[in-house]
């Protein structure tokens, strides 16, 4: 009897100690987690909640990360950049969905290899949605870009109001940046590969390969050619509006997305008082080829994402607030008000939205092909008169440039390029 006492007993205490230790051990975790995060030790680190810095966490198999680098309007202003959205999956693809005036200094906080960024899509030629596909193009071929870019991009009621037309003459005017880059660095990352598409396509494929497939459907916006599209993916759909009026397809082919990014403007009273435009014009942009606060709730309401996302508004602390009580007059479901940097992460559990945390001094990454060698076949820009105005200084020149070939290994032959 004793002996059967002293082991309830033992049994008993096992189980206490047990229970303790969960307590100790795992609870303050889980707390930790669901607070936030609780420093206990003076040389603790507080785990990170609500930000994402680039480079220090890996994406998931089966994840997608989606980032804002642009989210504002075509006026220029150091804290909103225009559309820009960059979509990387767990497979490893990277795929820019427009890339707006400003959204290239976002997109190098990221410090993504030039190598990885080569696919874009366009979803309509406002400088606001593709004015930085020249910054791009250029910081890429001399940050050590191997190939050229890729452009996916819609056709337009003519040939001249189409993605190829634009982007062709794009080159054109900028011929003197290519032929010296071309001579000087190599010119195969200056190349830009288009494939247009008809904007009047409904639903259709625009683009597939490794497991991803994009469709198009059009867009009422300023003229015809603007288009949305979707991205499907290991059964996941993303939806990234381009600037549109509230239209018939955007309500069919974003239904069953995870997450729908749609714009959503400033009110029409905002536009007139703060934005200093015509009350008539402030009204027109609402109704006829933008969408006001209070469709794109109504718009969501019928769409029923996963997540919803507005965008393409000045996201400030005098502004949101009238775009978002618009939204949550018609729409009540998940929502994001997009800011620029502004990151989701969406899993088949939850989709969590952060801020990026980048430097402001982001370098260009290498990656992990190496940087092509000149073409020295191709002819030196300079013509004789120029040549001749160069003074000599080769005497100071080569005091650093002597170590400077013994350390890296080079000969004669490595200098030449370019002159
Ligand atoms: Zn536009
Ligand atoms: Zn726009």
């Amino acid at each position: 009897m004793i002996r059967r006492i002293t082991l309830s007993l033992l049994l008993l205490t096992a189980v206490a100690l047990v229970f303790a230790l969960v307590t100790v051990i795992i609870l303050p975790g889980q707390t930790a987690e669901a607070a936030g995060g609780k420093v206990t030790d003076p040389l603790g680190v507080a785990p990170q909640r609500y930000a994402y810095f680039p480079g220090t966490e890996e994406l998931g198999r089966d994840e997608i990360r989606l980032i804002a680098c642009g989210t504002g309007m075509p006026s220029a202003r150091r804290s909103q950049a225009a559309t820009c959205f960059l979509v990387e999956l767990g497979n490893g693809d990277k795929l820019l969905f427009d890339i707006g005036s400003g959204s290239h200094a976002n997109l190098q906080g990221l410090m993504i290899p030039a190598d990885f960024l080569t696919k874009i899509f366009l979803t309509h030629l406002h400088t606001d949605h593709w004015g930085d596909l020249t910054s791009l193009w250029a910081g890429g071929w001399t940050a050590g870009r191997t190939g050229p870019l890729q452009v996916w991009g819609p056709s337009g009621a003519r040939e001249d109001m189409g993605t190829a037309y634009a982007v062709k003459n794009m080159l054109k005017a900028y011929n003197w940046d290519y032929m010296t880059r071309a001579a000087i660095i190599n010119p195969a990352p200056g190349e830009i590969k288009v494939t247009e598409f008809d904007y009047k396509g409904v639903n259709e494929v625009i683009y597939q390969e490794n497991g991803v497939t994009i469709r198009s459907w059009p867009a009422i916006h300023a003229g015809d050619g603007p288009i949305s599209f979707s991205l499907e993916w290991n059964g996941y759909k993303v939806v990234i509006g381009g600037d549109t009026a509230p239209n018939k397809w955007f309500l069919e082919y974003a239904k069953d997305a995870d997450l729908a990014v749609h714009e959503a403007f400033m009110t029409s009273k905002t536009f007139v008082e703060k934005y200093g435009q015509p009350p008539q014009l402030a009204a027109r942009i609402n109704l006829t080829f933008h969408t006001s606060a209070q469709a794109f709730g109504k718009i969501m309401s019928t769409v029923r994402p996963r997540h919803a996302v507005a965008y393409h508004f000045f996201n400030d602390e005098d502004t949101r607030y009238q775009v978002y009580e618009g939204i949550r007059e018609t729409y009540d479901g998940p929502l994001s008000m997009a800011d620029d940097n502004m990151v989701w992460n969406i899993t088949r559990d939850k989709i969590t939205e952060r801020m990026v945390i980048s430097p402001d001094d982001a370098w260009d990454v290498p990656g992990p092909n190496r940087p092509l060698p000149p073409d020295r076949s191709r002819k030196s820009e300079y013509t004789k008169f120029t040549l001749e105005g160069r003074f000599d200084t080769s005497d100071v020149d080569g005091v650093w440039l002597k170590s400077f070939m013994e350390e890296y290994g080079l000969t004669e032959e490595d200098l030449k390029g370019g002159e």
